[in-house]
């Protein structure tokens, strides 16, 4: 059926609420400031809807932050986060209370869950969107996200099919102040609540690994292929603790396992913010640099003048990555 605006009965922006690691992960924060934005274009509200176990906090949480509703479903069943059960229940809700669109942030929670939410109800689903806005013309969400490899940014429109589910890159927008004297209505759906039994949480314990805080880290060195090797990369985490900053690295140098997965950043990988990034012996393929637009201040090192990164960079410096990096240590060894 072709959705007019005389016979839709769909309404409302929400979006998925996803508190786990609160501090490191804000994408919900920051989705509810956009979708406060798009809300007036559509003149419209906000809901964040939030499953778990005592988690009234972070409806209060979404509500400092800008949601006009939140909706809750607290119950022990909920404690951790399991993909079939949460599906099937946020699925009801959905097909209950028909909002329009529905976004999460596209991080391995959402990366996981949202496709399955949309296939069941039906639905197109753009992934990793970089932006989103509201159409003038027609009201329909416009979703902007890489397409073709990467080689292209898309602006898809779903018009037929509703909710209009979306997953963004974290740290594209900025989150709202906490605002203690905003509120906003808490429902509680009215819904069964079923464990679907065919796969159980037997234990969880924390990753040991030297894990990355890309996403706060107000310096980020990211090393690419230009490296060379593993053993040069080691390099790369010298620099970044001297400068006190974290290490990024592009997919090549994930794939040839030079470091651990959770620093990849791009397209696929993490959005960073940082207020100064080097980049060493990277080109500048628009899947990476995707995730690093945010970047206040960017170094580029390459050997090749005409390297595209060099487009992106405040700052460029011509040469062998290894010779540059050694004299950097070394001169910044001597200052501290
Ligand atoms: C669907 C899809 C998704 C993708 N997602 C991501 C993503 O999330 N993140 C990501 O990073 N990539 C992603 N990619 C891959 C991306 O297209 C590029 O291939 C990748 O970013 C290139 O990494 P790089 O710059 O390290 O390597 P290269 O492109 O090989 O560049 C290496 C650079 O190092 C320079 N160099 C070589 N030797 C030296 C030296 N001695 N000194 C100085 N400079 C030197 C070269 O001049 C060159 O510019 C994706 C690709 C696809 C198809």
């Amino acid at each position: 059926m072709k959705i007019t605006e005389t016979n839709n009965p769909f309404r409302g922006i929400w979006i998925f609420g996803d508190y786990r690691n609160y501090f490191q992960n804000r994408v919900t924060l920051q989705l509810i400031a956009k979708g406060k934005e798009l809300a007036k274009k559509l003149n419209t509200e906000v809901t964040v809807l939030a499953l778990g176990d005592h988690i009234h906090q972070y409806a209060m949480e979404y509500a400092a932050h800008g949601a006009d509703v939140v909706m809750v479903v607290d119950h022990p069943i909920l404690k951790s986060y399991q993909v079939e059960t949460y599906t099937r229940l946020v699925a009801k809700i959905v097909e209950g209370y028909r909002p329009e669109i529905f976004l999460a942030g596209a991080i391995s929670f959402g990366r996981e869950f949202f496709p399955r939410l949309a296939k069941r109800l039906l639905t197109g689903l753009s992934a990793d969107c970089m932006d989103l806005d509201v159409d003038p013309k027609n009201g329909l969400l416009l979703q902007t996200t890489p397409a073709f490899g990467g080689e292209l940014l898309a602006e898809v429109v779903t018009p037929n099919h509703r909710p209009q589910m979306a997953t963004v890159h974290p740290n594209i927008f900025e989150e709202l102040p906490h605002n203690y004297g905003a509120t906003a209505r808490i429902i509680y759906p009215e819904v069964e609540i079923q464990l679907d039994e065919r796969v159980q949480l037997v234990r969880s314990r924390p990753e040991q690994s030297r894990r990355a805080h890309l996403e706060d880290a107000a310096v980020v060195i990211v090393g690419g292929r230009g490296i060379g090797s593993e053993k040069h990369f080691q390099i790369i985490f010298e620099l970044a603790e001297l400068l006190g900053g974290e290490v990024g690295a592009t997919r090549p140098v994930i794939k040839a396992g030079w470091t651990e997965e959770d620093r990849l950043l791009g397209q696929t990988g993490k959005t960073v913010k940082p207020k100064l990034l080097i980049t060493v012996g990277t080109s500048g393929a628009l899947q990476y640099t995707t995730g690093i637009q945010g970047a206040e201040t960017i170094i580029a090192i390459n050997r090749d003048p005409h390297a595209p990164i060099f487009k992106m960079a405040d700052l460029g410096l011509v040469g062998d990555a290894r010779s540059i990096l050694a004299l950097l240590v070394e001169k910044l060894r001597k200052r501290l």
